[in-house]
């Protein structure tokens, strides 16, 4: 059984002591591929650098946060802050330079919990459509963050993307029923978090959406299904075994089926 982790913060400092030992759980459960997400910049190479450092695993999604874009730090997260804004331009540079290294752009898209909508929708609906416009010339696969943003994201990405040209996972969907009918319209793969186990809008969305546009990642070190501790991609166990009960097939069934998906998103 392959295992897959399309969206985790392994270079967060929470994982700065026992890497290790995390990559090692994460092989014994099964994991042969994870995605580390940058938001930023400095977030940006420190993920280049532990791809790598750790090649045979780990995969580098290259991203520009739409609140980092906008240079509004939200305090302190464990992973490097950007207080001023990013220069788009300068960004897809040094992703091109890097490009045959990068599986993915992302995270990106629009945020309007820490973000005011009315004072910054437009500017980050402009930096969006950019970085789409950016994906589809160096035809790399989207990671989309999307809070309270769900239904403005999706707008942007039907507009901008004819035919599927490049393939769009929504990280952590959190939109509507409704929202979610559509991005499976869309042909939309949803990533889901270990903490389906505990939130019923995951588990409906699973429900939902055809099993050949599930994934699964942790957002690790964030959204743990226990509260005494850290996310880590080992848990995706915990998300196969629930999507296997929710779509009544074994979990080697959904373990295939998510890593064929992988594969056809995100290639190697
Ligand atoms: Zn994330």
């Amino acid at each position: 059984m392959n295992l897959v982790d399309v969206h985790c913060h392994l270079n967060h400092e929470l994982f700065k002591q026992d890497l290790d030992d995390v990559l090692s759980r994460a092989k014994k459960a099964g994991l042969k591929r994870i995605l580390i997400s940058g938001v930023n910049p400095p977030a940006n190479r420190e993920v280049l650098a532990l791809v790598k450092k750790y090649p045979e695993m780990l995969r580098a999604s290259l991203g520009i946060y739409p609140i980092d874009a906008l240079g509004l730090a939200e305090g302190e997260t464990g992973l490097p802050r950007q207080t001023v804004p990013i220069n788009l331009a300068e960004q897809f540079t040094y992703i091109e330079q890097h490009l045959d290294q990068v599986t993915a752009i992302g995270e990106v898209g629009m945020d309007f919990h820490w973000a005011d909508k009315e004072e910054t929708y437009e500017k980050q609906a402009e930096n969006f459509r950019k970085i789409i416009r950016f994906a589809i010339k160096v035809k790399k696969p989207l990671v989309i963050h999307s809070r309270k943003a769900e239904e403005e994201c999706l707008q942007i990405l039907a507009e901008e993307i004819k035919n599927n040209e490049i393939p769009v996972n929504q990280h952590c969907f959190s939109g509507r029923k409704s929202a979610m009918t559509r991005a499976i319209e869309l042909g939309h793969y949803f990533s889901i978090p270990p903490n389906i186990l505990i939130s019923s809008n995951f588990q409906t969305l699973v429900k939902k959406a055809p099993l050949g546009q599930l994934l699964t990642e942790t957002d690790a070190p964030w959204l743990s299904p226990s509260k005494d501790r850290k996310n880590e991609p080992a848990f995706v166990r915990e998300t196969i075994k629930k999507i296997a009960e929710i779509k009544e097939i074994t979990e080697k069934e959904a373990a295939d089926q998510i890593w064929q998906n992988y594969q056809r998103v995100f290639g190697d």
